[in-house]
């Protein structure tokens, strides 16, 4: 089967791997270079934020972290395990039930919270560092026969005569491919400073702040903007997020700052896995509306879209 996936995003990424595991021969045609995708500016913690909870995102969630485990023993696929810690100010707050689903997750008392903090909750994480895990999947996607194009697709049907299954993995711009008034940004801004030695991650139940170490760089977050498209660095909020994490550590007065992205979360009320007939004339599976979660949920996603496209029934999911 010749496979056609637009997108070359982490969705449209992973799916292709999945189809090529099942000995599909696949093309990914992307019109933006990685840089400039969502999934470049992602945290990439293993944890569903911004989308549906389900028992269908529970299992993908569940089935990416399977994957994740199994890469765990490569240093070269970036994704290592982290405390994360997330506090409040309000000593009354309810740790809400959904957090203490989190592995190993444990409320933490207010001599256990960093600064004035009042409360938290504490729980273990895969995390991925997208700078490795991107490149080690893209690696392993074209030591597998795949192809990466960079070309925009106007239309589905541009790509019917060339291949047997197209994959649509066009994140936010769903919006605009196919039409799909459902389909919403959710902005986000994160600084990547140089490390300087802190390895915590921190974040806190008030506001979007949040601190995650990637080895040699911190990302540090953030924003979450319902509605707002505009992918300029906003300075003001930069330095908003840098005079934050100088408040956490002493080390981070000063930070050298390597760069500042900006990425527009696909929110969907509810994640878009589903096959379709009707659009041209060979079969078209959507994938798109991951939400704040597209690392944690998309081996979930790309077993669905497998399952689809050999004509079974996708296990967890149903049509959106
Ligand atoms: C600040 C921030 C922090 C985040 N943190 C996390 C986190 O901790 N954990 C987590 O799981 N998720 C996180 N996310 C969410 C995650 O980044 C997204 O869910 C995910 O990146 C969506 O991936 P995608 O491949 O669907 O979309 P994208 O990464 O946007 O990729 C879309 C692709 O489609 C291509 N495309 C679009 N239209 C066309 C066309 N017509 N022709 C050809 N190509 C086209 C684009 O060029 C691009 O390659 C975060 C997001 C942000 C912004």
């Amino acid at each position: 089967m010749k496979s056609a996936v637009i997108g070359g995003g982490i969705t449209g990424l992973t799916t292709a791997l999945a189809l090529q595991e099942s000995g599909a021969k696949v093309e990914i045609f992307s019109r933006d270079s990685f840089e400039k995708t969502t999934s470049y500016a992602a945290g990439a913690i293993s944890y569903p934020y911004g989308v549906e909870d389900s028992p269908r995102t529970q299992e993908w969630y569940r089935q990416n972290d399977e994957v994740l485990l199994s890469m765990m023993d490569n240093p070269d696929a970036g994704v290592f395990w982290a405390n994360w810690t997330k506090c409040t100010y309000d000593p009354d707050l309810e740790i809400p039930e959904f957090f203490m689903r989190l592995r190993d997750a444990r409320v933490l008392s207010e001599a256990e919270c960093p600064q004035d903090y009042k409360k938290g909750m504490v729980a273990r994480l895969l995390v991925m560092h997208v700078g490795r895990y991107y490149p080690f999947l893209r690696k392993k996607f074209e030591a597998g026969g795949g192809t990466f194009t960079m070309r925009e697709i106007k239309n589905l049907k541009e790509l019917e005569k060339d291949f047997d299954l197209i994959v649509n993995a066009t994140g936010i711009n769903a919006r605009h491919f196919v039409n799909d008034e459902q389909v919403y940004p959710m902005r986000g801004q994160v600084v990547i400073i140089k490390n300087p030695g802190i390895d915590f991650h921190f974040a806190t139940f008030e506001g979007r702040n949040y601190f995650y170490p990637r080895y040699e760089e911190i990302l540090i977050g953030g924003s979450a903007d319902v509605g707002e498209w505009d992918l300029t660095p906003d300075d003001a909020l930069t330095n908003q997020i840098l005079s934050w994490a100088a408040t956490l550590d002493p080390r981070l007065a000063n930070p050298e700052v390597l760069s500042v992205r900006v990425g527009l979360r696909p929110m969907r009320p509810e994640v878009r896995v589903e096959r379709d007939e009707q659009s041209c004339a060979v079969p078209v599976i959507h994938n798109y509306g991951q939400g704040g979660a597209g690392y944690t949920i998309a081996w979930g996603c790309a077993y669905e879209v497998r399952d689809l496209a050999l004509g079974k029934a996708g296990k967890a999911g149903r049509a959106a």
